[in-house]
């Protein structure tokens, strides 16, 4: 056992120098969630991520405090953050607009997203007549403003409105040829859809990196809700491991830390290298994942 761990630990050890996190964040509506969005985002600064994201609410409706959230995370901790960005509800130019305002904070990272209806994930979803049909044309128009790193989404279980898995597959491909530098995945629990989902890119062609995105589980019933509305499956392993936990927070917390230890360590023996961590603005989960990961913060407090 003692072997085991230690051959585990070295095997960390020796991937860590390429290994690359990025985490995410969504922009905080009240005080109260700005207080714990500033408290996840400074213990996680200090992890030297590769950058950090924070998220494009519906409708555009965080366009300010994305904006303001990017801008000051990276004045204030130094790391280099990403604004996502969506086409719902605005023309063209008012879309460009939002690049360029970034643009002009410094900004030149961005995740490009088509993004979902007013009425919600899943229901139909018609441009506006002089908007952004989809991602792959938000990435082109992005790209002729200006030289920035984009990132766009990818779905292992395939999104829910592909009707094939060539469409999907050739859908995500129309992005990385539009400019994108790499694909961030939605969440998912099974380690296969995502190795099969890379293996299906690699085939058509696609070299960009396609980065998992890891969902620590810091609440099963919502994280599985939110799962649910955005067409990521819950094995019934990971139903049964969290079952009869609501009311048991303390080890709730140990159940999640466990699985996402399992499947980052199953990744990295698979030889991923670059993680994307969905912190729901909450920093423990996420601090112990980058710790199992290899990371240490550069001040050494923790
Ligand atoms: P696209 O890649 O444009 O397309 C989605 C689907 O539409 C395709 O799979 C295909 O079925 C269809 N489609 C697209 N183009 C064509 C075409 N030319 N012909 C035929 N069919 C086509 N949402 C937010 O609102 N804000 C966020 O900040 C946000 N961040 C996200 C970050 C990540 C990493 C991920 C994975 C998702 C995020 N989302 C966000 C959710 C995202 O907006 C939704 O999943 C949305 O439904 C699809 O966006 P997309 O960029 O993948 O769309």
């Amino acid at each position: 056992m003692l072997d085991d761990n230690a051959r585990a630990s070295r095997q960390v050890a020796e991937k860590r120098p390429q290994l690359q996190i990025s985490f995410e964040f969504f922009p905080p509506k009240t005080d109260a969630m700005e207080e714990r969005f500033w408290d996840s985002v400074h213990k996680l600064a200090p992890l030297n991520p590769h950058f950090v994201s924070v998220t494009y609410g519906a409708g555009g409706s965080t366009r300010e405090r994305t904006l303001r959230m990017v801008s000051r995370i990276k004045s204030e901790t130094g790391v280099d953050a990403a604004a996502h960005l969506t086409c719902v509800g605005a023309t063209r130019d008012e879309v460009d607009a939002v690049v360029r305002g970034y643009q002009e904070a410094g900004i030149n990272r961005i995740v490009a997203l088509r993004g979902d209806p007013p009425e919600g994930v899943g229901q139909p979803f018609t441009p506006h007549p002089e908007g952004y049909r989809n991602a792959a044309e938000l990435v082109g128009g992005i790209r002729r403003i200006g030289d920035f790193d984009i990132s766009v989404a990818a779905y292992p279980e395939r999104h829910p409105q592909s009707p094939d898995w060539q469409s999907d597959i050739d859908n995500l491909k129309r992005k990385l040829d539009a400019g994108a530098t790499r694909a961030i995945t939605q969440m998912f629990f099974s380690n296969t859809d995502y190795l099969r989902y890379l293996e299906r890119a690699r085939a058509a062609g696609i070299t960009a990196p396609i980065v998992p995105g890891i969902q620590p589980i810091h609440s099963f019933k919502q994280i599985a809700g939110f799962a649910g509305r955005c067409g990521a499956s819950i094995p019934a392993w990971l139903s049964d491991r969290f079952e009869g936990l609501d009311e048991d927070p303390e080890t709730h917390a140990l159940v999640a830390s466990a699985v996402a230890a399992e499947q980052v360590t199953e990744l990295l023996d698979e030889g991923v290298t670059e993680f994307h961590i969905y912190t729901m603005n909450r920093s423990p989960l996420a601090l112990s994942l980058a710790r199992i990961l290899g990371r240490r913060p550069a001040t050494g407090e923790h």
